[in-house]
């Protein structure tokens, strides 16, 4: 078993039994399942909108590489800058050097889950330049020192007491502020941030080809700050996010708002197209896309998997996780978490160390049901398991228990020797690793021909 795979065995045996966590998870999540059928009352035909919306990501990624070209040469014409990174190193080593650059001590960033797969915040630190988290659930995470939870909600894990405790702690506010009372303490201090960064980041949640833009989506208006404040805006975003025209977002801002958070529409809503202009009063005088590979195109090398690319990060498919809403988002050890996750981490970052996160399902397809864009996901989970089977993955006891399952299924003879209780033992024991945490499996107290014969008359054969 791989670190990774014993590291997830053991945090998801401690989450699942943690019944305060499961509360403050189920409270949160019961609050979005009541707010997203409203939000789905905006579109006349819910399930087509999706349809509409995965043809949309089916045709951007059938065709990446001329849209990222179309967004590169309309979005440079402007004065913006675009880099390719293949990796998070190449996207590291080029912000550091803007850093450099520019003379930067402090980057105001909004949340961004590219910044967090590669890391930039630690980086950034190593370097002593100071990285605010200014999205008010990522700053919590960033004071707590943790990761985000969820990829929407960075925080969903924690109550408003716990929220409080961690300001007394580490900011030093009276104990028990209430929820109103801690966003301004947050925006008071955030507040301070921004004009002194001489850097903004942000992720983009699309990448507008025929307009050479970036979409970036928020309900507190923290991004708009991060790019509009600093002289320079750095935006960091995977190659995935692209979709081929600025009138495909009438479709995408409902759907993304309803799947991410019940809304009709999310509260900020910024197409960013270009640097500051001749004549215009405010922005940045510098305006940089880093457009993040990072095993994307492995992905997209593969027929099968390459759906998983036309995720939108709503989250819808982590609220619906029975698996996710019981070990929460950090027991999967990688940025992405939930049935997204999943799919992608193993493919991302290679199926040796990562494949048993795409064991952890119980297939029950509720993730594909709920889907914005109707990525098959369930199905996609179990073609990374083929995928690490037919790799020779699997450890050579999976191998030999299966081996011997599918000999005893296939013979009657064996299927119809020794009683019920031998074979409960027998079988129970080869597979203790599944039933440590299912119950046993159970025989019929009679074999199939025995029943057979007494429902017929007549044997079956073996
Ligand atoms: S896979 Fe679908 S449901 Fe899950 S985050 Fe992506 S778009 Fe949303």
């Amino acid at each position: 078993m791989s670190e990774n795979a014993s590291t997830f065995k053991a945090k998801s045996t401690i989450k699942s039994a943690d019944l305060d966590h499961r509360f403050k998870v189920n409270f949160n999540i019961g609050k979005y399942n009541n707010a997203v059928p409203l939000g789905k009352l905006q579109f006349r035909d819910t399930d087509l909108a999706r349809e509409r919306a995965k043809n949309v990501k089916w045709r951007a990624i059938e065709t990446l590489d001329q849209q990222l070209e179309d967004f590169e040469s309309n979005f440079t014409r402007r004065g913006g800058k675009v880099i390719w990174a293949e990796d998070a190193e190449q996207a590291l080593a080029s912000i550091l050097e803007i850093c450099k650059a520019k003379n930067c001590k402090s980057v105001v960033k909004s949340k961004s889950m590219v910044t967090e797969e590669i890391h930039l915040n630690k980086f950034l630190g190593e370097h002593n330049i100071e990285s605010v988290e200014t999205d008010l659930g990522e700053y919590i995470q960033q004071l707590d020192g943790e990761p985000p939870y969820h990829i929407v909600t960075p925080a969903m894990h924690k109550s408003k007491e716990d929220v409080a405790k961690l300001f007394y702690e580490k900011l030093h506010t009276p104990p028990n502020l209430t929820p109103q009372q801690l966003t301004l303490v947050a925006r008071e201090k955030l507040r301070a941030k921004y004009p002194v960064a001489e850097i903004g980041v942000t992720g983009a949640n699309f990448i507008i080809a025929d307009t050479g833009s970036i979409a970036v989506t928020e309900n507190e208006g923290n991004a708009r700050l991060s790019a509009a404040f600093p002289k320079t805006h750095i935006v960091i975003v995977g190659i995935e996010k692209v979709i081929p025209s600025l009138s495909d977002l009438s479709l995408f801002w409902p759907l993304l708002a309803t799947y991410g958070t019940g809304q009709k529409v999310t509260v900020y809503n910024s197409i960013f197209s270009g640097p500051r202009q001749a004549g215009e009063t405010d922005g940045p005088t510098e305006m940089y896309v880093i457009l993040l590979d990072n095993g994307r195109t492995n992905i997209l090398d593969n027929p099968v998997t390459r759906e998983s690319l036309y995720c939108i990060r709503c989250g819808a498919c982590l609220n619906a996780c029975p698996v996710y809403k019981n070990i929460g988002g950090h027991a999967y050890g990688s940025t992405y978490s939930g049935p997204i996750g999943s799919v992608i981490t193993p493919q991302l970052s290679g199926l040796k160390e990562w494949k048993h996160l795409s064991n952890a399902s119980s297939l029950c397809g509720n993730c594909t049901e709920v889907c914005a864009v109707k990525i098959n996901l369930h199905e996609l989970l179990l073609e990374n398991r083929y995928e690490a089977a037919e790799s020779g993955l699997a450890s050579t006891g999976e191998k030999l228990a299966w081996k011997l399952w599918k000999t005893a299924s296939l013979s009657r003879k064996m299927m119809n020797t020794g009683n019920k209780k031998i074979k409960n033992w027998m079988v129970n024991k080869a597979f203790s690793g599944w039933t440590a945490h299912r119950s046993g499996l159970d025989f019929a107290a009679k074999t199939f021909n025995q029943q057979w014969k007494e429902k017929t008359g007549s044997g079956a054969s073996d």
